[in-house]
């Protein structure tokens, strides 16, 4: 039985895997790490002229996204980078923009023809996202933003930036505005590429006296932190989805060669020890998919998913690390051998665990829904 005959899941989404699978073996070549940012623009366009974009906008299928990311990933990281950040960058307009908003970035970035990008995290705030210092000052009919954004994904490629700053109306969580700035507007750049593990378009931005036209406000004044956090609860759930895809990877690519090694008159998959790893391997497979597509199909049904979610996200990223660390393993020399599928996986897997909520915050929480009785 495949997993997509779990009763999570409908006929449409079966469907929708079945195209995309043949869609991703025809447009998705192996990552090349020489052009990340043409690589990237090119899944951006092709992702959104052939409709695939469109599911990560307007009335989310979170289990369409899901299995759209757990495929993309499978076959490249990139690909799936370049789906996901479409989504994340433009959620803040999709969720709570004006109609101008909506028509000038929303709805070129879903049919692929503006890269989007989420500016939350500063060099002196990553988890602790609520004590962002980045100012944004009322001048009139216009913001004047200063200060620092960092480790954004797209920074240097994106033609538009949610980025969040405080206004001041109250301390803490309650005193963030959300801003769309174009590149281009004076005062804002982007003063470093920053080179991560495995190649991703990822930057520092700096704005200097960077002034922003109030109709580039998304929402309220004050409202920035919740728009911030009901962006990322979209998406959290997929960032299980995008780990589960590299875990499946790295579990065929570990069969494959287990299969067909040969050594001491048999092949690799004939000892047990090799069998036990595989063993373990499928399984936390099915745990991790069993919690994100849980935690997809209740969002799905209109329920609050913050426990499901921080769960899936937790043990899909800490699974597929392990998993695909065994991958390594079996393939022995190989595994480590620069762009073979299972190193590139090794070095993709990395930073899931770390962004979006790391997993120690993801622990706690679980834990704090937990003791409220959740
Ligand atoms: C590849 C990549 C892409 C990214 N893309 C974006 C993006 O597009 N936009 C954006 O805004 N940000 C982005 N980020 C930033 C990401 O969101 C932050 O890295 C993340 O929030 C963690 O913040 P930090 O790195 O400052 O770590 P810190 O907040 O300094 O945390 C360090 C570590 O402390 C631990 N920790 C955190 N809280 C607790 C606690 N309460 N108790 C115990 N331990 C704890 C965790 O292990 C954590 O990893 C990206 C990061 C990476 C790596």
């Amino acid at each position: 039985m495949s997993y997509l005959d779990w009763p999570f899941f409908e006929p449409r989404h079966r469907e929708l895997v079945a195209n995309l699978e043949s869609w991703a073996a025809s447009h998705v070549a192996v990552d090349d790490d020489a052009d990340t940012d043409g690589t990237c623009r090119t899944f951006v366009r092709a992702l959104g002229q052939d409709g695939w974009l469109k599911h990560a906008f307007g009335d989310i299928d979170t289990r369409a996204v899901c299995l759209i990311r757990e495929t993309l990933a499978r076959h490249s990281g990139l690909a799936d980078f370049a789906f996901a950040m479409q989504g994340l960058g433009s959620g803040a307009i999709t969720l709570f923009g004006t109609e101008a908003q909506k028509g000038r970035y929303a709805d070129r970035a879903g049919r692929g023809e503006a890269i989007a990008a989420f500016a939350l995290s500063e060099p002196a705030c990553g988890s602790d996202a609520a004590a962002l210092a980045c100012d944004a000052r009322a001048a009139g009919d216009a913001y004047v933003l200063n200060g620092e954004k960092t480790w954004i994904s797209n920074g240097g490629i994106a033609d538009f930036y949610v980025v969040f700053a405080r206004t001041g109306e109250a301390p803490g969580a309650k005193g963030i505005t959300a801003f769309v700035v174009e590149p281009g507007t004076p005062g804002f750049s982007c003063d470093e590429r920053i080179e991560v593990i495995a190649p991703h378009p990822l930057a520092r931005l700096t704005f200097r006296d960077c002034r922003v036209a109030a109709t580039q406000r998304i929402g309220d004044p004050g409202q920035g932190f919740k728009i911030a956090m009901a962006t990322l609860d979209v998406f959290r759930t997929s960032v299980a989805a995008a780990a589960l895809g590299f875990a499946r990877r790295a579990l065929a690519e570990a069969i494959r060669y287990a299969t067909s090694r040969q050594m001491f008159g048999k092949t690799l998959a004939d000892f047990q020890l090799t069998q036990a790893k595989l063993a373990m391997m499928a399984t936390d497979i099915d745990a991790a998919a069993l919690l994100t597509y849980r935690a997809a199909w209740q969002r799905d049904r209109g329920q609050p998913v913050t426990i499901e979610a921080a769960m899936a996200k937790m043990v899909a990223t800490e699974s597929a690390q392990r998993i695909i660390d065994d991958a390594v393993q079996i393939l022995g020399a190989l595994g480590v051998v620069h762009n073979n599928p299972v190193e590139r996986l090794y070095r993709e897997i990395r930073p899931l665990r770390i962004y979006e909520g790391a997993t120690e915050v993801q622990q706690l929480i679980i834990a704090r829904g937990i003791l409220k009785g959740g």
